[in-house]
């Protein structure tokens, strides 16, 4: 059984705001059924998104002629676009009953015709199975990489990314830096205010980084309180700009409960990428900085680069 497809059932003419309505007048989709039966076909031979995309946008042409197709999930981050994206465009929202699996829009210069979009509205029927299986085998692999209870990522996904970045930004000519960041005295916010209180300070810590830094940059748990921050195209200077918003934004953190207030503070070792530079030696010299950060006083920057930077200690409250 296909469940149903819920659409916005309109076709936005992006030029003269013009919206007509599919409702129960529209004509009925008019695809050979072999389109149809090829289609689902070969939707079911992937689970991988962008290839389900992909092979969606090339079989259609067969049924209606249309220049591109985006897709979007906002939830999970997702923007992928197919073709020309042209003047006219009709946009759905893909859902079964229990699931949303974002919004699909037709792009095409000339207008979609009615009966055009009754069949693109019986195309889509194809594609919400194999949508909810790639979109669940998108979470699955995401989940495998995150550490569960930050969302950052995790070791695994550290040493892909990690890797892979070093070995662009040197074919590139680019630069790459690191901060690995260990909040300080953490051990106390459990012994005095519970392990509860630790786990929402590591998440809370999480939300002050990702704040802090660009989209592409990437924030993963290195172990218990210790954090590895990449971050793509930053230069030396860059990167201890974002390791000090990062420490300000920790450090203004504020928590309670039952036990009293709380405030924790973090030491941050930085290190840019040199051509000479593994992956080994990038991440052992940002956790060098880290340790003369912690041994200098905690709550400050250090480059590996530097004896210490002028960032003056502030008051610790544990
Ligand atoms: P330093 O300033 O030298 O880094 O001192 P510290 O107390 O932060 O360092 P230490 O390595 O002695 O303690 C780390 C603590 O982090 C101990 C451990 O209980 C805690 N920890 C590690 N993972 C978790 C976690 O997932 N949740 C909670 N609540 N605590 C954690
Ligand atoms: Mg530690
Ligand atoms: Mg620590």
């Amino acid at each position: 059984m296909v469940s149903p497809l819920h659409s916005n059932g309109r076709a936005e003419l992006q030029d003269d705001k013009i919206v007509s309505s599919i409702g129960d007048l529209a004509p009925k989709p008019d695809i050979r059924p072999e389109v149809l039966l090829r289609l689902s076909g070969k939707l079911q031979t992937t689970l991988e998104l962008s290839q389900l995309l992909e092979i969606f946008f090339e079989e259609i042409q067969q049924a209606v002629l249309v220049d591109g197709i985006s897709f979007s999930h906002n939830a999970h981050n997702l923007l992928l676009s197919y073709g020309r994206n042209s003047v006219h465009s009709a946009s759905y929202r893909l859902q079964t009953q229990q699931d949303y699996m974002g919004d699909l829009a037709f792009h095409r210069s000339t207008r979609f015709r009615e009966h055009e979009l009754a069949n693109l509205e019986g195309l889509l029927t194809t594609l919400v199975y194999p949508m909810r299986n790639a979109l669940r085998y998108h979470e699955a692999l995401a989940a495998a990489f995150r550490d569960p209870l930050t969302g950052a990522g995790n070791r695994v996904a550290l040493d892909k990314t990690l890797q892979r970045e070093i070995e662009l930004t040197k074919r590139h000519g680019q630069q790459l830096s690191i901060l690995m960041l260990d909040l300080d005295h953490f051990k106390l916010v459990n012994d005095d205010f519970g392990h509860s209180m630790g786990d929402k300070v590591l998440k809370e810590a999480v939300t002050c980084i990702t704040g802090c830094i660009r989209q592409t940059d990437m924030c993963f748990r290195y172990g218990g309180e210790e954090f590895l921050v990449m971050l793509s195209n930053a230069e030396h200077a860059g990167a201890l700009r974002i390791a000090e918003r990062i420490r300000m934004s920790i450090s203004s953190l504020a928590f309670s409960n039952e036990k009293g207030r709380l405030q924790v503070t973090t030491s941050i070792g930085c290190a840019t990428l040199t051509m000479e530079d593994s992956m080994d030696s990038l991440v052992q010299r940002a956790d060098k900085a880290l340790y003369q950060a912690k041994h200098n006083g905690r709550n400050r920057v250090v480059c590996d680069t530097d004896d210490e930077l002028d960032t003056p200690p502030s008051k610790s409250l544990l």
